[in-house]
């Protein structure tokens, strides 16, 4: 198993296309997380801003 040290980490949005359900993930993830709702793959809505205060 492959180990990468990468400090930076990019938070993405994703989006059940199905409910609109979205989800924030922090890339490099190995999959896209499942739509708890549905239990479907979820999709890249767009890309974050680093930085941004929730
Ligand atoms: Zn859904």
């Amino acid at each position: 198993m492959e180990h990468t040290n990468r400090s930076k980490r990019e938070p993405v949005e994703v989006i059940c296309l199905r409910c609109r359900y979205t989800e924030i993930v922090y890339f490099p993830v190995e999959d896209l997380p499942l739509c708890p709702r549905c239990g479907i793959r979820m999709s890249i809505s767009e890309l974050l801003d680093e930085g941004k205060s929730y």
